[in-house]
């Protein structure tokens, strides 16, 4: 009918989820004031594709809390950066990795612990300020650490981020670009990118090692070669079975991640399953 106002825009399903995210903004807020309170991190390792060796993990956020019991990072991260809480929280997540990082440096010496970067905290002038003061007051040599960014950090507004991109350079922090082949930059944009490291979205990982997959085995075999011309290493997201693997390692992948290799796990199981209980 003609009679459509602006209310009946709004579904009772629609309603109903605008009002869950306001409510777990706020409750999110909480967490943030009490001292990041339900918040923690997994780690998810990586390997190195020619031995499966221990190359390093990704730190991976996770929150939970009353009313809502555990809430993914998919619906989380959004609210936390459309609120501005990531900044706070991101610099908790940043001093949490170094931490653990250098103790876990201390027993595997050429340990890398990867960290998710929002493109709201690159935004924030104190940034690079804090990953050194951090990086210093953990007495972590800054080799240890990857900046994990996602692909449109790199394609949108690359001039504000430019001096970022410059200050951490100085300090030989290195830079991934993340979920890498799921934005819009294209093939000819890496080689003038200021990403050392290319993770190639678990996307294209999907059945890999169907016959049928030949698009997305040749667009990785791609990517990889042309990350390799111009020093680029890569790594390959979302590695969840043998096969994959095997087709993974055929196209000469730097390194792996994925269920196959292990789940994020908590520290205290990553400990046991790397070097046993102490
Ligand atoms: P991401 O950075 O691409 O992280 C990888 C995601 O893929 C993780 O999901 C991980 O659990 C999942 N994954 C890893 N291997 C496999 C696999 O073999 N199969 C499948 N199906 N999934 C796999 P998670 O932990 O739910 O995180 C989702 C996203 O949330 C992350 O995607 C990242 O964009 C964001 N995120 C997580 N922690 C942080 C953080 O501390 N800061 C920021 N800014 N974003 C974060
Ligand atoms: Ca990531
Ligand atoms: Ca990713
Ligand atoms: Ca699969």
């Amino acid at each position: 009918t003609k009679g459509k106002n602006i209310m009946t825009a709004y579904t009772p399903a629609l309603m109903r989820s605008k009002l869950r995210a306001l409510e777990l903004t706020s409750r999110l807020q909480l967490s943030v004031v009490n001292g990041m309170e339900g918040f923690r991190l997994v780690y998810q390792p990586f390997a190195h594709s020619k031995d499966l060796g221990l190359a390093g993990a990704e730190a991976l956020l996770r929150w939970s809390g009353e009313p809502f019991g555990e809430v993914t990072p998919a619906e989380f991260i959004p609210l936390l950066e459309s609120s501005g809480l990531i900044v706070p929280v991101g610099k908790w997540v940043l001093e949490q990795a170094v931490k653990t990082c250098k103790k876990w440096s201390d027993r595997e010496p050429d340990f890398i612990m990867n960290v998710n970067i929002s493109y709201l905290q690159m935004l924030d002038e104190s940034f690079a300020g804090h990953v050194e003061k951090t990086l210093k007051e953990n007495g972590l040599d800054s080799r240890h650490v990857v900046l994990e960014l996602t692909e449109s950090c790199f394609v949108t507004d690359m001039g504000g981020l430019k001096e970022i991109f410059r200050h951490l350079r100085g300090m030989r922090i290195q830079i991934a670009m993340d979920d890498f082949g799921t934005g819009y930059s294209s093939l000819g944009m890496l080689s003038q990118s200021p990403a050392d490291i290319v993770k190639i979205d678990r996307l294209f990982i999907e059945a890999i090692d169907r016959d049928e997959n030949v698009f997305n085995r040749s667009f990785i075999a791609s990517v990889i070669k042309l990350c390799h011309s111009v020093g680029i290493t890569v790594c390959v997201e979302g590695v969840e079975e043998q096969d994959e693997l095997r087709a993974v390692c055929a196209l000469e992948a730097d390194s792996i991640q994925g269920y196959y290799i292990s789940r994020p796990i908590s520290p205290e199981a990553f400990e046991e399953k790397y070097w046993g209980s102490d």
